[in-house]
Order: C-alpha cells, then structure tokens, then sequence
C-alpha cells in the first residue's frame, strides 16, 4: 500500500465535498490506520521467507523435496536424476546448482527440479543427462499416484500336524520347515522361518 493509496481511500471515506456534513471517519484515524497497515505490510525482503501464516515458502519447497525423496526411494527401479537435461545443458543453465529428479509411472513421467543441497536425498540412479521431457506439466503431478503401492504383502500359511520321527511336530505349508511341539510348544504366530503369518482355519 503507497502514500498515493492511502491518499485515494482517505478521499473516498472522507470526502471534502459539500455534500457531506461529516465524514463518515475522522480523516486524522483513517490515515493512523491505514499508515499502521501499511508498515505490516512491507514487502518481503526474501520471497523465500513469505509466509501464509502457517508456512514459508522455503518450508513448504522442502516438505515437497523430502516427500519426493521419499517416494522416489520407494521406487528406485522407476527413478533418476541428472544435473543436466535431456539436451546435455544444466538445469537452468547453473552449472550442478540445480539437478532434475524424475519418475516413469505407469501414467507417464513426472519430474521435479532441485537445488543440489537436496542430491543425496534421492537415492536412484544417476544419469548423465535427463531422460526426454515427454510434455508433462504440473497438472500432471497425479500421475504419482498410478504408482504401485509398496506396501510389502505379508505372506500366510497354516501350520499343518505331521509325525517326525514318531514326534508330534508342525510344518509350515510354506516353506516345509517343521518343528518338533516338544520343542517349540506349537501354535507359533509367525514361521520362524519363512516369516509367514500362521492363520488356524480349522479351528473355529
Ligand atoms: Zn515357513
């Protein structure tokens, strides 16, 4: 807000016209205020450090670097990064200030640039120069979400009753490994194994 605004609100609020007996605000207030609101509103120095009230932007660009990171980890088979694009020229023309991150999802690619301080968060191959643009635009980011999920799926088996040796024992019907009850107690969660999350179907 400059002098001049001020100047305009004050004439519109508080006109000098005739037709007016009083202002509507005591001029003297109006530009008290005003003048107030003004010097809260000096322009950033650091576009970096402009906040909405919860985040800056330099805290939001890294949120954003370290959830890409994290995807990107959880899909190194589908990732990489380069300092320089496609065309064989560093991003932005800053020689290794900048690096292009990217992913190909089921959906198509999508990158992110990012200052080098961030490199060894991504750990995925490294190319010499990045692979082709192949017309990707921010609206594009949903494409993250075609990605598999990563979720490990936990295998399940039965422990199935067999006679070893003339010893009661189980055996996992996943991996055959068996274990004398005399030892183990049976009725094991888990095949100390295979890992495998024993379910019991047939008790009821
Ligand atoms: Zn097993």
């Amino acid at each position: 807000m400059t002098r001049k605004d001020i100047d305009d609100i004050i004439s519109i609020l508080c006109p000098n016209d005739e037709d007016y007996e009083k202002p509507i605000i005591s001029p003297k207030y109006l530009r008290q205020e005003l003048e107030q609101l003004a010097l809260e509103q000096e322009p950033c120095e650091d576009i970096g450090e402009v906040s909405d009230g919860y985040h800056t932007f330099n805290q939001l660009y890294h949120q954003r670097a370290i959830l890409f990171a994290t995807i990107v980890n959880q899909n190194k088979d589908r990732a990489w990064k380069s300092y320089k694009h496609e065309d064989g020229k560093y991003c932005f023309d800053k020689d290794g200030e900048w690096f292009i991150v990217g992913i190909d999802t089921p959906k198509g690619s999508y990158t992110y640039h990012y200052s080098k301080e961030y490199w060894d968060y991504f750990d995925c191959e490294e190319l010499e120069c990045g692979k082709p643009w192949d017309g990707h635009t921010e609206e594009d980011v949903t494409r993250l979400l075609s990605l598999p999920s990563v979720t490990p799926q936990q295998r399940i088996g039965h422990w199935i009753d067999i006679m070893v040796e003339d010893m009661p024992a189980q055996a996992c019907d996943q991996c055959n490994t068996f274990y004398p009850l005399a030892y183990t107690g049976g009725g094991h969660k888990y095949c100390p194994n295979c890992g495998a999350k024993m379910e019991s179907e047939d008790k009821e």
